[in-house]
């Protein structure tokens, strides 16, 4: 299945000069700030960290929302539509809001899937999605690095006026995410790799365990949309009983009973599995809390991840 791509602000010379017509038309806005629509927070917090006080951020999508779940409500689309930039992650992620995402390329509204900003030779295929490209990509902070590019790259056009100040945010914000990328990897390295075993709700963090070395084991796929099987769930119970894994990891954004019968399943073997976290996967933590950024949330989750492996299972 081939994805449609609608990399950077790509659509064709008639959308351009759409672009440049409702940017005269919008721009320059009385407090001069460029309005930008996201859909989950972890794409509208970038969106925050590199327009700082150049824009002004809407997310759709807030703490514990699924974005695989999520449907644009019609007050979503109306935002959108008057945004003068929508920001998605895309790669089907929003896996519901296809629909919306075609029309606003229908009425030329600039849009960016910043996932796909990411080059193809980095993207991994979805097992069991027809081949498709798992979305998950801030979940390796190199990654996520192409996306901070695009995205300031993308204001500076838009906004030329203030694009110095947009590279400048983009210059102290990629050494933020390698200060933050090294953090993650300093810690990793504190647990024996035959510990590093991850096994979460579902299969979010495929590009954190090849970037970082860890072996993960989502139990829904790479979407939450379909249930797991009885087959599934008694396989990674296998797993965890032989390799004694100590915990398993909630995720904020995904019920905690597919993980409850997993834990379930692993005690009908005569083993005793922990339920940490919550991790957070696809939504960031509450405003103001150290998982309320991107950088906050990375941390927080290897800290996490760190400190519940590090106990010894107990038959
Ligand atoms: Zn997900």
């Amino acid at each position: 299945m081939g994805r449609p791509r609608s990399y950077l602000l790509t659509f064709g010379l008639a959308g351009i000069l759409l672009l440049l017509t409702s940017c005269q038309a919008t721009l320059p806005r009385e407090d001069g700030r460029l309005r930008i629509v996201a859909t989950t927070s972890i794409v509208a917090d970038l969106a925050r960290q590199l327009g700082g006080e150049a824009v002004e951020v809407t997310a759709l999508m807030g703490p514990g929302i699924d974005p695989h779940l999520y449907r644009a409500s019609e007050g979503d689309v109306t935002r959108m539509q008057q945004a003068d930039l929508v920001l998605y992650n895309g790669l089907h992620l929003e896996g519901k809001m296809g629909d919306v995402f075609e029309r606003m390329r229908a009425l030329g509204r600039p849009s960016l899937a910043i996932a796909e900003c990411v080059p193809d030779s980095l993207l991994l295929r979805a097992s069991g999605y027809g081949g498709v490209y798992d979305p998950h990509v801030w979940m390796d902070v190199r990654r996520w690095q192409y996306a901070a590019r695009c995205v300031a790259e993308t204001l500076a056009r838009m906004d030329t006026a203030r694009a110095t100040f947009y590279r400048n945010r983009l210059t102290a914000y990629l050494a933020e995410l390698e200060a933050t990328d090294a953090y993650v990897r300093r810690q990793s390295a504190t647990l024996p790799p035959d510990r590093r075993v991850l096994i979460t709700s579902h299969d979010a963090f495929r590009y954190f365990g090849e970037a970082y070395g860890w072996e993960v084991h989502g139990l829904l796929g790479v979407s939450t949309a379909a249930e797991a099987g009885t087959a599934d769930v008694q396989a990674l119970a296998e797993f965890i009983v032989a390799r004694r894994v100590p915990a398993i990891f909630v995720e904020s954004s995904v019920p905690e009973r597919y993980l409850r019968a997993l834990q379930e399943a692993v005690a009908a073997r005569g083993f005793s599995v922990r339920l940490a976290g919550p991790l957070y996967s696809d939504a960031l933590g509450d405003p103001g809390t150290p998982a309320g950024t991107y950088t906050g949330m990375i941390r927080t989750n290897i800290d996490t991840i760190v400190e519940a492996l590090r106990s010894i299972a107990t038959p």
